[in-house]
């Protein structure tokens, strides 16, 4: 246990951001640059090494999260890398970007505030890469087997990096010009800059991943072609169907999805050009939907001087504490701030009808008005009751918008892609690849990871996923596997 009193004497302590309008200005990560490491010895410390720990079980890669607060307490920096890096491929983008369902599962957090998991995993994460413990792992002996992988997101990552180190030369396909999937062009500079991302890749390549950008599979090169060049194959292409918003006015000029428009503005960050084809500078911008995209599209139209930013919740605002119907250790639905609305509460630039963190919540999308070139100009919302999401009689209100931006969340992946036809691979009910409980579709040999066959999910599932996959293939092709599989295909977040 690392330190018997830690809980008791040492409050936890958050990792400090930059002031709100200091962020805005550039596309920088928003928190300080200081390290964490003058105090993350005394966070680690507040662990209690329960004997069950729930924190590990909430964790998606069952990362040994008692082991490592031990470690780092006791600044053995080497082995808590190596108790870290056992379990999680890229712990220096689920420290920054998880939601840390392993913190609202901490037995702290019953009464108290949980240990800061998270901030103990950057820091580790990023100490390891400084101390030159985070080293490409080459394979000793190769296997002989050559797998593909569609898509290069998280999923396809974790997938590609096991097989690699497995032995088997492993081939990554990814339609985009530059690799990383959602870490690349959904997810803003502001929240992972993307040299942590390019850092890792690297070191990929290093160890014999191979990597080919610019080729959709399915288009370029058929998926049945694909299959038969190479041993198994992995689908990986994540889940890119968007919802839509199903109201009059859709057509109109000025209404985006979230995923047009965020892209453009990382690859203004990357330098591909100057101004982005939609950009929120001087504009009204609505933006409809509740979760992280939102909060994405939020913190990036501040980012471009929009002149108002509102963003639409259909749900009710949640309550700051779990309710008796989310007992502990489940991931509860609480009123979260993200760094986005506390940007949006600081810069005061939003409509009169939202609150000071630019959102309405219980809103419902009636319509979009335009003008007559075509042009949307407002929408037109109502409250919308709890139980059934419709609209309350006579709360109709306008919001003046001149840019819509739709973040409603995603299907899974595109059905009609030629990708699954060339291998006609079935859908499930909600849209996803289906596979079995070890990855596996009906088509020999080729297995399907992240959010392509789980559904919209998070990174530290789509990691999982991945190296979950890479076992199943590692036993497919020599009839048996060291490498773990910390989760099966079925398996569902601790969460109501
Ligand atoms: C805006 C946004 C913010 C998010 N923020 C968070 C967050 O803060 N924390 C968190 O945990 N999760 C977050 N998520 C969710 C997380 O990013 C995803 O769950 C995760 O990226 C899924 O990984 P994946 O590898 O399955 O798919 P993806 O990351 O979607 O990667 C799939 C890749 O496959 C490629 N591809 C598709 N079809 C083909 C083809 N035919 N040929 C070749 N390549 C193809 C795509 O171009 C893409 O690069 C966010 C999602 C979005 C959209
Ligand atoms: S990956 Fe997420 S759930 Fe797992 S230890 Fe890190 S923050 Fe917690």
């Amino acid at each position: 246990m690392a330190d018997p009193k830690g809980f008791l004497t040492t409050p936890r302590r958050p990792r400090t951001r930059r002031s709100a309008t200091a962020r805005v200005a550039d596309w920088n990560e928003v928190y300080e640059g200081q390290s964490l490491l003058p105090i993350v010895g005394g966070q680690a410390g507040r662990c209690m090494d329960c004997g069950i720990p729930f924190c590990h079980d909430a964790c998606p890669l069952g990362n040994l999260i008692p082991d490592w607060n031990d470690l780092v307490y006791r600044d053995d920096w080497q082995a808590a890398a190596a108790r870290l890096l056992a379990t999680n491929n890229f712990p220096e983008f689920t420290g920054r970007l998880c939601p840390a369902p392993c913190e609202s599962a901490c037995v702290l957090a019953i009464d108290s505030d949980p240990v800061s998991i998270k901030n103990v995993e950057i820091t580790i994460a990023e100490r390891a890469w400084q101390l030159g413990h985070d080293r490409p792992l080459p394979p000793l002996d190769p296997s002989g087997h050559r797998v593909a992988i569609v898509g290069s997101g998280p999923a396809g990552l974790a997938c590609a990096q096991q097989l690699t180190r497995a032995g088997h030369r492993t081939v990554v396909y990814e339609r985009a010009d530059r690799i990383g999937g959602l870490l690349r062009y959904g997810i803003p500079n502001f929240r992972l800059e993307k040299h942590y991302l390019d850092r890792r890749i690297e070191q990929l390549r290093s160890e014999g991943t191979e990597f080919h950008t610019g080729v959709t599979v399915g288009s370029d090169v058929s998926a049945a072609e694909l299959r038969a060049g190479c041993d198994a194959l992995v689908i990986a292409v994540g889940a890119t169907r968007w919802r839509e918003l199903p109201v009059p006015g859709r057509e109109l000029d000025g209404v985006h999805q979230a995923m047009e428009y965020l892209p453009l503005a990382n690859r203004v960050v990357e330098g591909d050009f100057g101004t982005p084809a939609i950009d929120a500078e001087g504009k009204q911008v609505v933006i409809v939907g509740g979760g992280d995209t939102a909060a994405d599209c939020l913190g990036t139209a501040l980012r471009q001087h929009a002149g108002a930013v509102t963003q639409l919740d259909i749900n009710p605002r949640p309550g700051e504490h779990r309710t008796a119907g989310q007992p502990w250790p489940v991931y509860p639905r609480t009123y979260r701030m993200t760094t986005s609305h506390e940007e949006a509460e600081a810069l005061t630039r939003t409509a009169p009808q939202a609150g000071a963190d630019a959102r309405i919540f219980s809103a419902t999308t009636l319509h979009l008005e335009g003008d007559p070139h075509g042009h949307v100009t407002a929408l037109r919302l109502a409250e919308a009751e709890p139980a059934d999401r419709r609209p309350r009689t006579g709360t109709d209100q306008v919001i003046p918008a001149d840019l819509v931006l739709l973040a409603l969340g995603f299907h899974g992946p595109d059905p009609d892609s030629p990708l699954l036809q060339d291998l006609s691979l079935d859908l499930t009910d909600d849209g996803t690849i289906a596979r079995d409980t070890r990855f596996a579709t009906h088509h020999d040999g080729v297995f399907v990871a992240g959010d392509a066959g789980r559904g919209q999910s998070l990174i530290v599932w789509a990691i999982a996923e991945g190296r979950s996959a890479a076992a199943a293939v590692d036993r497919y092709l020599t009839g048996r596997t060291a490498l773990p599989a910390p989760i099966t295909a079925a398996d569902r977040p601790l969460t109501l």
